[in-house]
């Protein structure tokens, strides 16, 4: 199982059509725990991504990875676009020279974004931001790659649900880094944006996954 550049780039198109699915929802999350303009960023990120997706086309992966995180960093307004952007850099170093991601691959990705994140905002697990929801993520990749766990299924599936589950569990969390950790409730009851959207973004990829890439 490899991923490439093309694979991406439709993945990148998934995650952007789901927000448009989900505009309002996001946004209340955003206004109810933040400033209201987290749906926005991200839709004028993966909105620029698309839209330049013919420049990147023939690109290895690591330089990909390396335009979205410029593209990140630049564009998106915000924690989140420095977060990402960060995120989506390292990732490209530790990955260089890699035209493909393996499975391997993939997981070294994901973990470099998610050290990175941590790192840069100052923040761990269960701090009720978008960490909540990939770092899980990354645990349940680890657990299947140390295990040598080979059906790539239930690796997919668990891993999109531990997202799935890890954004859910920052309802009930108070905030300690992000915009929510100044409100007086701390956010509880409320869901955080950034995980919300984080989960939309591991779900889509382990459904690309797993809908063109294993078995085929
Ligand atoms: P801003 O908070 O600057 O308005 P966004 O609204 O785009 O930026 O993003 C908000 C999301 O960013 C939060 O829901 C949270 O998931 C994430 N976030 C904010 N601060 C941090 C941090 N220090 N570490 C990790 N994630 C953070
Ligand atoms: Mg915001």
């Amino acid at each position: 199982m490899k991923i490439n550049t093309i694979d991406y780039l439709k993945y990148i198109e998934n995650v952007y059509e789901k927000l448009q699915n989900n505009r309002e929802y996001v946004t209340n999350l955003d206004l109810a725990t933040g400033d209201g303009d987290h749906w926005n960023n991200m839709n004028i990120g993966f909105g620029d991504l698309l839209k330049n997706s013919e420049k990147y086309k023939d690109l290895p992966m690591d330089q990909l990875f390396k335009n979205i995180g410029m593209t990140m960093m630049s564009k998106i307004g915000g924690s989140s676009g420095v977060l990402y952007g960060g995120a989506y850099l390292a990732a490209a170093k530790t990955l260089k020279g890699k035209e493909e991601f393996d499975l391997e691959d993939i997981y070294l990705a994901l973990k470099t974004m998610v050290e990175d994140m941590k790192k840069r905002g100052k923040t761990e697990v269960g701090s009720k931001t978008m960490i909540d929801a990939l770092n899980p993520a990354v645990e349940e990749l680890e657990k299947h790659l140390n295990s040598k766990e080979e059906d790539l299924v239930k690796i997919f599936e668990n891993v999109k649900n531990a997202a799935i589950n890890g954004a859910e569990s920052t309802k009930d969390m108070p905030a300690i880094r992000g915009r929510a950790s100044y409100q007086k409730d701390k956010g509880i009851g409320h869901l955080d944006p950034g995980a919300v959207t984080m989960a939309y973004q591991i779900e889509l990829l382990c459904d690309y996954i797993l809908n063109n890439k294993i078995g085929k």
